[in-house]
């Protein structure tokens, strides 16, 4: 880990009913967290209102996506401004399902990173390579691309966590090694470096996600440039979701 504030998300999916979204609610009120590090859980949308009125107010809310622009005749979309009169502080963008189940491009995510922005919502935007491309030797290319498109986006990097997840590693139990995942966050940081700026490279947190749990984050955390993590399946179990947490060194 960087010196920067270790940060921990909880992408919940399309997962949960009422109850056992009360039942991990529970679990994370009573869970011991340590007190460095910021936390955040993104229930699916339906869950937000449920979520906020009985969660600690220790964790921030995230929500999984957003409109594009401001709310209005779009049938079927939740509007930024809605996120936040529910409570939402951050948006997941550009997430791996987004893309490649839901077909989302690097320009659309740009444009909703920005739109989230200019209202206050801090984003964790998500870069990762597939298989194929790690196995051509893409891994870099792949990754540059997408934080292009959010850097070509976005006016400032202040209210951004990134989020590395390769894709071959979401959901799949096959996690990167500490070191597959510190060259990409360091190349991550050097690219902000040389396309942005010194200080928003040392600043920004990158997280890494895929395949993390209770037994691996701790390994994980203590690379250099692994600043927290983004957590699937092991952040539907408090308990675990809360050991992946205090992992912080
Ligand atoms: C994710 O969806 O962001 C993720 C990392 O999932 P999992 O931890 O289940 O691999």
């Amino acid at each position: 880990a960087s010196n920067n504030k270790f940060f921990v998300g909880g992408n919940w999916k399309c997962n949960g009913t009422k109850d056992s979204i009360s039942k991990l609610v529970s679990d994370l009120n009573s869970a011991k967290l340590e007190a460095d590090v910021d936390v955040v859980v993104s229930p699916p949308f339906v869950y937000i209102d449920q979520v906020k009125s009985s969660l600690t107010d220790r964790i921030e809310i995230s929500a999984q996506n957003s409109w594009v622009g401001k709310g209005g005749a779009f049938t079927g979309e939740i509007s930024v401004e809605q996120l936040k009169d529910l409570g939402c502080k951050w948006v997941i963008l550009g997430h791996s399902e987004r893309r490649h189940v839901i077909g989302e491009d690097d320009q659309f995510i740009g444009k909703k990173a920005a739109y989230a922005l200019s209202e206050g919502l801090g984003v964790i935007a998500c870069i990762g390579e597939k298989l194929e491309e790690r196995e051509a030797g893409k891994t870099f290319d792949v990754c540059f691309k997408q934080l292009k498109a959010f850097a070509d986006a976005v006016p400032s990097w202040e209210n951004i966590v990134i989020a590395y997840e390769p894709v071959w590693a979401i959901g799949t139990g096959k996690v990167a090694t500490p070191l597959q995942a510190q060259e990409v966050h360091a190349a991550v940081r050097d690219w902000l470096k040389t396309n942005v700026s010194a200080d928003v490279a040392s600043a920004t947190r990158i997280i890494y996600g895929g395949s993390v749990n209770g037994g691996n984050s701790a390994e994980l955390a203590k690379q250099e440039d692994i600043d927290g993590f983004l957590v699937g399946g092991a952040s539907l179990k408090g308990p675990e979701f809360a050991t992946i947490v205090n992992s912080v060194t």
